[in-house]
């Protein structure tokens, strides 16, 4: 008889955005004439930039010929793009990280998803809350966790985010062997500073604990004091992994490529305490378990890396970045608390009421689509999640129906 892992049963079904969805399209059955803008979703709306789509033809055209047509690369990427994320990414920041400790893959979400894997069964996990949610179920399906109640699994340390706080937690107070930490932060927008991201690096150097650090947002830092990387902050090489990725950098969600950073220092210890090689263990993984990012979309990737590459990307995140400083500014006119807007594309929202009523007034009021805060977590609730993806004249419009909808 062949029987399921039954951890999978344990998953708290993500009613979240099913959820979302329903609500709006009632709207928008009941109110056929009303245009709804959505600043909701955490996917970029712009196309990629012209030198990555020059990349990627260029790329499509040598796969046409036999002369420079590729099979299979390396399954850890090719060389041309990590030697350039390493001079760019890492070297450029004075974190001395090389080539053959980054890992190109397709996706952040799924290399943040797998890496547990690399880690005992019985590894104590600290996950902020709110969060973002692969981090929490990939090891429920791990079985690292008991069931869940009230929104919480059994066995996690949960790090509560709270405006007190500014959404960056206090160290775990129960025995934590790996942390989650996202920053720039999806869902609340918050940043870390040296000084804050310092204080967890000691802690795992002084714990034998291992930081996961992603990094997804980076490119929205325009804030020169706060860290691009992890690596900035001294010994960071020997605790702490991180994922980068182009989906948020570069628009390439649709077209996917990202990379994991692991760095050869990092260790991890063997059920005698003896200190074994991440790196060694996630190259085996990777190896076995995935075939490389295709060619092309790594020549495109690449591309971000040229000189017109950096100033099209630059440009691409300013867009967001002015969305969101606008959607800043108005809400904190109308009165809200929020954190981020700067430094990231969310802005998280104090609503002072129920998650799901703010964004039920949000979207009957002014047809605007938010995301309930209480989705990512225990402390998102009384939030809401407002993301700059979308058209400058649409978050416009959406602001100036916000304000409307407030005053009535
Ligand atoms: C968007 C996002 C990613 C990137 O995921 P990809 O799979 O590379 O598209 C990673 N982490 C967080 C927190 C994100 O919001």
């Amino acid at each position: 008889m062949i029987k399921i892992n039954e951890n999978y049963l344990k998953l708290e079904a993500s009613y979240l955005f099913i959820d979302i969805a329903r609500r709006v399209t009632a709207f928008t059955d009941a109110h056929p004439e009303r245009e709804v803008i959505r600043l909701g979703i955490g996917d970029v709306t712009r196309p990629l930039p012209p030198a990555c789509i020059e990349a990627f033809h260029r790329g499509v055209d040598e796969m046409a010929d036999g002369a420079t047509f590729r099979g299979y690369g390396p399954e850890q990427g090719y060389a041309f793009l990590r030697e350039k994320i390493a001079e760019h990414d890492f070297k450029s920041r004075g974190a001395n990280i090389s080539a053959d400790e980054i890992f190109v893959s397709d996706g952040a979400k799924c290399d943040t998803g797998n890496i547990q894997e690399i880690f005992a069964g019985d590894t104590k996990i600290a996950v902020p809350d709110p969060v973002y949610p692969v981090y929490v179920d990939t090891n429920v399906m791990a079985g690292r966790t008991g069931t869940a109640e009230d929104g919480r699994y059994a066995g996690l340390c949960y790090l509560d985010g709270t405006m007190e706080n500014g959404f960056i937690p206090a160290l775990p107070t129960e025995p934590a062997d790996l942390i989650y930490l996202c920053y720039p932060n999806n869902p609340t927008g918050a940043t870390i500073t040296k000084d804050q991201l310092k204080v967890w690096v000691d802690y795992a150097r002084e714990n034998r604990a291992l930081i996961l650090f992603d990094a997804a947002y980076e490119a929205f830092i325009r804030d020169e004091s706060l860290p691009r990387t992890i690596y900035e902050i001294e010994g960071a090489e020997e605790v702490a992994i991180e994922f980068r990725s182009f989906s948020k950098t570069a628009g390439f969600t649709g077209t996917r490529c990202a990379f994991t950073v692991v760095p050869k220092a990092c260790v991890a210890y063997d059920s005698k305490g003896e200190k074994q090689s991440v790196h060694s263990l996630w190259n085996r993984r990777h190896g076995t378990k995935f075939n490389g990012v295709s060619y092309p979309v790594q020549k495109a990737a690449e591309a971000v890396y040229s000189e017109a590459g950096q100033q099209q990307t630059r440009a691409l995140v300013d867009y967001y970045l002015k969305n969101a400083a606008l959607i800043r500014r108005e809400i904190t006119a109308l009165g809200f608390e929020c954190v981020g807007g700067e430094n990231s594309p969310y802005i998280w929202i104090d609503g002072k009421r129920d998650s799901w009523e703010f964004f039920d007034l949000l979207l009957e009021k002014a047809g605007v689509v938010c995301t309930p805060g209480a989705g990512f977590g225990k402390c998102g609730q009384g939030y809401i999640r407002i993301s700059a993806f979308n058209d400058y004249e649409k978050v416009q419009e959406a602001m100036s129906r916000i304000r409307a909808a407030l005053a009535e």
